[in-house]
This record gives structure tokens, sequence and C-alpha cells, in this order.
């Protein structure tokens, strides 16, 4: 099964994505991580890349389509996966279409995780990760049971991300409206989009897709 989870920065698709690897397996796409992978590496691409990610815009869709095209590719992808963070564009969303159909495949679905964006910058400017293993937390939903150590591998360091700041959110919401949010209806002229409350509980919405995967199963 080939997913798409949609939604503004903080909407939750990094944790539901994540969620959808543990129980399906489906392998997490977030061509967000796979760029900040490129920044810590030093690369060209990461340098130029660095720079737009801090002022919360978008990187080309020349970039990202490579990346992209290249990692489904690789064969974890064979049973499946499951875009966060991409596509981010129309040119991109056509992009991923053709490159699809070209590899034999097809998207099964689409899920919109619709929330209150009076709330994100909140969420968004209170998470933290786990440096060693990246599990997700947050100052004021979701602590570490015990202070300062990692709930997953016990690890005591943290980092935050640079664009998580208040400002920084501002632009990737503006990016969002401007240059993802059109592209919900071309998904919906193909029958594909489906919307989850993604204000509600975390499990709680993995409760909702997975009602969704079951009415969508290829
Ligand atoms: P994310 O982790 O998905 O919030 O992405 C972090 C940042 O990476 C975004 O604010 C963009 O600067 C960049 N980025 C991630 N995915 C894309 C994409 N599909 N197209 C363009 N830029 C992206």
């Amino acid at each position: 099964m080939k997913l798409i989870l949609l939604g503004p920065p903080g909407a939750g698709k990094g944790t539901q994505a994540k969620r959808l690897y543990d129980r399906h397996k489906l392998v997490q796409l977030s061509t967000g991580d796979m760029l900040r992978a490129e920044v810590a590496s030093g690369s060209e691409l990461g340098k130029e890349a660095k720079r737009v990610m801090e002022a919360g815009q978008l990187v080309s869709d020349e970039i990202v389509i490579n990346i992209i095209d290249k990692r489904i590719d690789a064969p974890d992808c064979k049973s499946g996966f499951v875009l966060d963070g991409f596509p981010r564009t129309e040119k991109q969303a056509i992009a991923l279409d053709e490159m699809l159909t070209r590899k034999g495949g097809k998207i099964d679905g689409v899920i919109e995780l619709a929330v209150d964006e009076d709330a994100l910058v909140e969420r968004i400017s209170g998470r933290f990760a786990c440096a060693k293993c990246g599990a997700g937390y947050h100052d004021k939903f979701q602590r570490p049971k015990k202070e300062g150590v990692c709930d997953v591998c016990g690890s005591t360091e943290f980092t935050r991300r640079k664009d998580d700041n208040a400002e920084t959110v501002k632009a990737r919401l503006k990016a969002y409206h401007e240059q993802t949010a059109p592209i919900l209806p071309y998904y919906r002229k193909k029958g594909l989009l489906q919307r989850v409350d993604g204000m509600a509980d975390p499990d709680a919405v993995t409760q909702e897709i997975e009602r969704v995967l079951s009415r969508i199963r290829p």
C-alpha cells in the first residue's frame, strides 16, 4: 500500500507515519528527515537546503522529486510506504504520479490530518526528540516518563529542530497555505482524499486512520 499523509506542520504526520510503520511495516518516507540528514552531512545539497529550511520556505521541487524518485526504488519500499511531507506542491504531486506510473505503481490513499491552526504554534514550539533514537516528545503534551531520560532507549541527549520556533512556524504555515493546500483538490478529484480529525488524541487519530485503511486496502 502506498499512502500520503497531508497536513500543515505540526498536524501529527510524523507521529502517525511512525505508527503506520509499527502496525503495517509501511516505510516512512519523510522528505524533511532526508533533507535534515543532508544538512547534517554537510553536503552541497545540504548547505543549500539549510538556508531555505531555516527560513521556513520550501526546498526546490527538483531536489525533493529527485530524492523521492531514488528512495522509492530501495528494496524496503517494495511492500509499501507512507509519504510524510511530500508532495508539497502541485508540481511534486504530478511528478509523483508520473514516477509511480513509470515504476508500475500508484497511490492508494491520501489522508489529510485536519487541524485547528491556532493550536499549531504551541504544538510545534514545544517539540523535542531523543538525539539517539529519534523518539518524539513535547514540553507540555508528552514529557519523558523519567525527566531527562528517553522512554525508548534511555539516552539523556535531546534535540530541538531549528525551524520549530514561532517565527519560522508562521513562514512554514504560509508556505503550506500557498503551495501545499492547493493540492488537496487534486487528490479529491481522483477520489483518493480522506479527511481525519488531527486535533483528536494521537491514539484516536491512529484508530481513525485504521478505519480509513480498512476501506482503501488495495
Ligand atoms: P518537515 O520535516 O516535513 O516539516 O520539513 C521541514 C522542512 O524541509 C520544510 O519546512 C521545507 O523547508 C523542507 N521540505 C520538506 N519536505 C519538502 C518538500 N516536499 N518540498 C519542499 N521542501 C520540503
